[in-house]
């Protein structure tokens, strides 16, 4: 009889317990394994000193973008087109390893380049996404604002006002993961004239646009999020989002985007599980391997339960996305359920580490803390529980 591992599954067998890679075509599996090559060599060993000190690593930024997978799924200009499964695939392969360096990637290659290529005109689409997609230009995605995150569809207050062939916009966000040194920022504001929350791209060093690093976060260290200052911050037409006529094009990137997240999630589940396999196996305890005790080996099966559903219900929803038919729910059941099965699987991962466990040195105790961003980032559970709790029962439960 044959195994998983000898159809080819070498890298990781025991965690993809279900052989969810053999879905993928001998290409996008070669693309998989370069990814866990680079991130296994080059981020594994240095993430930890970066999140203690709350700093970004540069340098690895020329590798990330060799392996071609900025904007992975998308279609527009100079974008790899590779499908939202292998896209999903990759952001589990960046999340097992480090959420932080997952979470750079989906706002970079996931919300900022996917609101290009989704709301941008051909020429805009041209003129950002192929830099973009070899990360030449860096993207952050600005929508939260202090005093509005889950509300932001009706509460968004930054405005813009037209002024001849330019935009004025003023206001705060909070929140902006790469702000602080992308290249440009993709700035959600509403239209004084008619009301409705329009894209605008704003270019590093524009006039009138400041930032402040958020400072002593617990959780995902490495991200650099800033609170960004808009003050009378002049935007040409040209820069503004030509497809983006109301918050329904931010959903819609969002939508796409969230799929991103429930990867990660599944991802950074599956990296605690795997830390945890391995010392369990290692850790002797009463004379033996701690992995033989069977309340032990009771959680990490159920590690390993919620790895594998999480995975399996978004490898769906890829697929969906895929041929075109990813709505809103979809995306926001993946969010919920990945997203609580992660918070749980880290927590039993840290729990069999025993004292080391809190220990970065293990790597189990970065990805408790760092659950807890992604946890609440891009929808928290409550919001997208009233998504697909509308989309169920027909009644909106928002307010
Ligand atoms: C690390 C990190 C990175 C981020 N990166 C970005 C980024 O790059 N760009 C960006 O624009 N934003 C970013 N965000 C913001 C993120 O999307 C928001 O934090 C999120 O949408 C929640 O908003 P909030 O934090 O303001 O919480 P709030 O909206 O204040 O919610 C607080 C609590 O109230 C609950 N709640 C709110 N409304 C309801 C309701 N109707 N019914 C029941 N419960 C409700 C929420 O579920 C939550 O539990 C980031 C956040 C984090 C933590």
């Amino acid at each position: 009889m044959s195994t998983l591992d000898d159809v080819g599954l070498t890298d990781s067998p025991f965690s993809d317990f279900l052989g969810f890679e053999l879905l993928l075509d001998e290409e996008d599996r070669e693309l998989l394994s370069r990814v866990r090559a680079f991130t296994t060599r080059e981020i594994e060993p240095i993430i930890n000193d970066y999140w203690t000190r709350a700093e970004f690593p540069h340098q690895l930024v020329e590798g990330l973008a060799e392996l071609g997978i900025a904007g992975l799924a998308y279609d527009g200009p100079g974008c790899p087109n590779r499908g939202a499964l292998v896209d999903g695939m990759v952001a589990m392969e960046l999340g097992r390893i480090d959420p932080s360096i997952a979470t750079f990637m989906g706002v970079h290659g996931g919300l900022a380049m996917g609101s290009i290529n989704l709301c941008g005109s051909d020429e805009q689409r041209e003129r950002w996404l192929p830099a973009m997609a070899r990360m030449e230009l860096i993207g952050a995605f600005g929508l939260t604002e202090p005093d509005v995150g889950s509300a932001i569809s009706a509460g968004l207050a930054t405005s813009a006002r037209r002024d001849g062939d330019d935009w004025i916009l003023n206001g705060e966000k909070k929140w902006i993961g790469n702000a602080a040194f992308a290249d440009l920022v993709v700035i959600w504001a509403r239209d004084e004239a008619d009301g409705q929350v329009k894209g605008f791209v704003v270019e590093k060093d524009t006039n009138g646009m400041t930032f402040d690093k958020q400072e002593d976060k617990i959780a995902l260290r490495v991200v650099q999020n800033a609170e960004i200052h808009l003050h009378d911050v002049r935007v040409p037409e040209a820069n503004r989002l030509q497809k983006a006529e109301s918050f329904r094009s931010t959903a819609d990137v969002l939508r796409v985007t969230r799929m991103g997240v429930a990867w990660q999630a599944a991802g950074c589940a599956r990296g605690a599980f795997e830390h945890a396999l391995r010392y369990t196996k290692a850790r002797e305890q009463f004379g033996r391997p701690i992995a033989s005790f069977q309340l032990v080996q009771d959680l990490l099966v159920k590690m390993l339960g919620n790895v594998t559903a999480s995975t399996a219900m978004n490898v769906r929803a890829s697929q969906l996305q895929d041929a075109g038919l990813l709505r809103d729910e979809h995306a926001s059941l993946c969010k919920v359920h990945a997203t609580v099965r992660m918070r749980e699987a880290v927590g039993w991962a840290r729990e069999v580490l025993g004292g080391n466990g809190i220990l970065l040195e293990h790597h189990v105790g970065r990805f408790v803390a760092d659950a807890e961003a992604i946890y609440s980032y891009e929808g928290t559970r409550e919001i997208n529980t009233l998504i697909v709790g509308r989309a169920i029962t027909g009644e909106s439960a928002f307010v």
